[in-house]
Formats: C-alpha cells, sequence, structure tokens
C-alpha cells in the first residue's frame, strides 16, 4: 500500500491495484518474526498466534526476567499507540524500582565472590604456615 496505490494479490496470484480515495483498513497486522520464534519456543504458554502472552505485570508467559509491551502483546487492551505508550511508562517505572534491589543484589554476590576468594587464598597460606610450624617443632 501506497499513498497513490494498493497492491492486491488474487487467489491466482495475479496482482491488481485498485483505484481508491479512502482506505479502511481492517485485515489486522502479523506478529514480527521476534514474537514468532518466542512462542514457537514457548509452546505450552505462549498459545496466542496474534501476540505473546503477559500476565498483569507485562511478564512473559513461561519465562523469567523476560517483559513484552505493545503490538507484540495479545492482551485485552487494543493494539494502539496509547496502550503501547502506556505500558512502556508502566514499565520504566517497574525497571526503575527494581534498579536499587538488583544493585544489592549485585554488590551482595560481589562481596560473597571475594569472600569465597580471600577464603580459597588463604588457603596456601594456612598450608604455608602449618608447613613452617611443622618445620619449627
Ligand atoms: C496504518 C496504521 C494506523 C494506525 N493508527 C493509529 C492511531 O491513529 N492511533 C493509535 O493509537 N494507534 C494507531 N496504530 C497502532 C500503533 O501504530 C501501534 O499500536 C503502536 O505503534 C504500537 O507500538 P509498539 O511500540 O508496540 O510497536 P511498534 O511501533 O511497531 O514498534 C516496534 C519496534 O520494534 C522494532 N523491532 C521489531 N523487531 C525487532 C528486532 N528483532 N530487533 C529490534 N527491533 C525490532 C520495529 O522496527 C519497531 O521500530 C496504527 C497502526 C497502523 C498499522
Amino acid at each position: 500500500m501506497s499513498q497513490q496505490e494498493i497492491v492486491l494479490e488474487d487467489e491466482n496470484k495475479e496482482i491488481k491495484p485498485p483505484p481508491y480515495g479512502l482506505l479502511v483498513w481492517a485485515t489486522g497486522n502479523k506478529s514480527r518474526p521476534l514474537a514468532r520464534k518466542l512462542m514457537e519456543k514457548l509452546p505450552d504458554k505462549q498459545t496466542q498466534k496474534r501476540g505473546l502472552l503477559v500476565d498483569d505485570h507485562l511478564r512473559l508467559l513461561g519465562t523469567d526476567g523476560i517483559y513484552a509491551v505493545g503490538d507484540a502483546t495479545a492482551t485485552k487492551y487494543a493494539p494502539t499507540a496509547q496502550v503501547a505508550a502506556q505500558q512502556g511508562k508502566y514499565l520504566a517505572s517497574v525497571f526503575a524500582a527494581l534498579a536499587p534491589q538488583e544493585a544489592a543484589n549485585k554488590a551482595h554476590s560481589n562481596s560473597n565472590a571475594d569472600d569465597n576468594k580471600k577464603s580459597s587464598s588463604q588457603q596456601p597460606k594456612l598450608t604455608n604456615r602449618s608447613t613452617t610450624r611443622t618445620k619449627d617443632l
């Protein structure tokens, strides 16, 4: 479809551009390849060809830590720019709220890793000390 013409292919694969003045689009849109691939990978949970299924918090059903918004999803809301924009704002606020927690978790796991490193680097020293002690005896 362009501003000048609509190109239609009939059942015989023949291209017929009909004349038109006003276009009312009522055919819907197909899911994008990325969404279709996700559906294929999660056949038990992603059962709606119209779009990705998410819960009320926009979390992709069947996954952990994947979110989907807008036209990529199949929800009770109309696939409009207003809905996509509102969902985008909502997710931004969720991520902003999660960020400090994520940072704290990361810092905690880093400090655990440091502790593990320290204790493993202390291991040879202990052995050395015990060797020294053994020698001293
Ligand atoms: C002809 C038409 C008229 C419309 N008129 C209106 C209207 O008047 N009012 C209204 O509210 N809504 C209207 N809509 C609907 C509106 O355009 C959509 O609901 C809205 O754009 C959805 O936003 P989105 O961010 O979910 O998806 P999109 O706007 O489609 O954005 C998705 C983006 O992801 C990108 N993308 C896709 N795959 C990948 C990938 N693998 N990697 C990286 N990027 C990728 C795409 O290139 C695209 O930029 C209209 C739609 C059409 C088709």
